[in-house]
């Protein structure tokens, strides 16, 4: 594993049996797994490169249940990783070895939709498209939409603040979620919001929402909900360079219009997916953007005339509008299949996660050329680019010596490049292990000291999630009297990693 976690506790595997034995107690039936090759499929969770086994994996089905494991772990200082579908791409489920993984895919009930008040109340395990199915037959649906929402969780969706495809207009995860219930380390179970707007007191929902499983695990979610627009269409328009489309996306929310969803793609993703789902994309342009507005019909197609223009004014040489609903999924399909689509022209794929400000595409644009050119990997380029989201995917082939790292080195280049022009580390795929220890590029020493002051009020032990986001962490009560002296490290029995 070339990102350094946190040792194992030695103590803690020694007392593994027993550990087991007082899970099954509070868990019982199948809810406690420990056979080794019963946890396999637990060992890694989207972050495929990254893998390692859990102490015992826990599958509570009750909110007493999750808070009397956690309140057990406390009490024995034994780490605890959530864990909803395992679909994150920055490693937040990657196990410990001398960790609980709590997995909360049995909470899969959507508990009540309430569509006076637009909103529905759900368990953490209901995936997020789930949501939008259990409310579709009355004309309703959950926004935020990311490419996994077959299979992730709404709790993972609330732990990364999840964002997709739809969220340039109607906002991420946080600005869709009304109420939590969590419980802490300590095993107390707690309610924030709730059907209401505006949450009382301070934002701890805004807090809690993208906080990676570091705070509290995540037991109830009430969501939004929204009634479906009248009409959608989408325009797919094509551009001979990366900076016309660039320009032009910059010109479109400049003029005010916010489309539903506003997507890009370089000309390797546009050949991939064309060749995977036939979307009937055209092959002789650098870049394609799928546009898409949605509303009453006559405004939409105002506002598709307004695009139409701004696009031939930036020297688009492809403008097709869908005449259907069935051409615009087509339009659609291609982009959403862009991950599988790459991940059949190259053995491994690493996708990146970072966001720029909007202007900045060309110059980071170039710069990610180059930098295929040092690594001598290719990239494909799919993103949010209304919301500056970058998901450059590098390809590499993992069975060749030394390309994963070479990868992995490209890949934090161009991380350094976002926070470089301006821009941040992650758009919504988190921090996890993956660019923890980029932090230091985005955040100094009292940035970071400042966050874990956050992280201690909630968790003063460090038992939720340890390893992920912060590149060291430090004991709650060594936190802003961190001295080196002479080489000597302040509290040498803390491990740091
Ligand atoms: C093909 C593919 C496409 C993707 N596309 C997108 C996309 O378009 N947009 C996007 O934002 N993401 C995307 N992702 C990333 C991923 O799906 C999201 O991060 C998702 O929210 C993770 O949900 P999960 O249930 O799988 O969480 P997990 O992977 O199980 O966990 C993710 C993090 O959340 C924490 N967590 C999980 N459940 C809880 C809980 N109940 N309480 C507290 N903490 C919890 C975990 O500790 C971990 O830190 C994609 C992933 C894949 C594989």
């Amino acid at each position: 594993m070339a990102v350094m976690m946190p040792k194992p506790s030695q103590a803690i595997l020694a007392r593994r049996a027993a550990i087991v034995g007082a899970l099954r107690a509070i868990v019982p039936g199948e809810g406690v797994v420990d056979a080794a090759n019963e946890m396999a499929v637990f060992e890694s969770d989207g972050l495929t490169a990254y893998r390692q086994m859990p102490l015992v994996v826990v599958l509570p089905d009750t909110v007493a249940q999750v808070a009397a494991v956690l309140a057990y772990c406390h009490a024995n200082d034994i780490p605890v990783v959530p864990r909803g579908s395992g679909t994150s791409l920055s490693g937040g489920a990657l196990p410990l070895e001398d960790g609980v993984l709590l997995v909360l895919s049995k909470f899969n009930k959507v508990i009540e939709i309430d569509y006076d008040n637009r909103c529905a109340v759900v368990q953490p395990g209901v995936t997020n498209l789930g949501i939008t199915k259990a409310v579709e037959g009355e004309g309703f649906y959950y926004a935020p939409d990311p490419s996994s929402q077959i299979a992730c969780s709404i709790g993972g969706n609330v732990a990364e603040n999840s964002g997709g495809v739809h969220c340039l207009k109607y906002g991420l995860t946080a600005n869709n979620v009304l109420g939590i219930e969590f419980v802490t380390i300590e095993g107390e179970v707690m309610r924030l919001g709730g059907k209401h707007l505006d949450a009382e007191g301070y934002d701890l929902i805004g807090l809690m929402t993208g906080s990676e499983g570091l705070l509290g695990v995540v037991t109830e979610v009430t969501v939004r909900i929204l009634q479906k627009p009248e009409t959608a269409r989408a325009v797919l328009i094509g551009f001979p360079t990366s900076e016309q489309a660039g320009e032009c996306v910059a010109a479109i929310i400049a003029k005010g219009i916010i489309p539903g969803g506003m997507e890009m793609m370089d000309r390797p993703a546009i050949h991939a997916a064309e060749d995977f789902v036939h979307a009937g994309y055209p092959r002789d342009v650098e870049a394609l953007l799928i546009v898409e507005l949605d509303g009453p019909g006559a405004e939409v197609d105002h506002l598709l005339a307004e695009v139409e223009a701004i696009a031939n004014a930036n020297g688009a040489v492809t403008c097709r509008v869908s005449q259907s609903d069935e051409e615009r999924a087509a339009f659609w399909a291609g982009r959403k299949a862009a991950f599988p689509a790459v991940g059949r022209i190259s053995p491994d794929y690493y996708c990146m996660d970072g966001t720029i400000p909007r202007k900045e595409l060309p110059k980071v644009l170039a710069g990610m050329k180059a930098m295929s050119e040092k690594y001598g990997l290719r990239v494909a380029n799919v993103f949010h680019a209304g919301d500056g989201n970058l998901h450059p995917l590098i390809l590499y082939d993992a069975n060749k010596e030394g390309e994963l790292h070479r990868a992995e080195e490209f890949g934090n280049d161009i991380l350094r490049l976002c926070v470089a022009v301006g821009g941040v580390l992650t758009g919504e795929h988190g921090v996890g292990v993956e660019k923890r220890d980029l932090m230091p590029e985005m955040f100094n020493e009292d940035d970071l000291k400042h966050q874990q002051r956050v992280k201690c009020a909630f968790d003063a032990k460090h038992l939720l999630n340890p390893g992920k986001v912060f590149p060291q962490l430090h004991r709650c009560a060594e936190l802003g009297r961190m001295h080196v002296h002479k080489g000597q490290v302040a509290f040498p029995d803390l491990p740091r990693f």
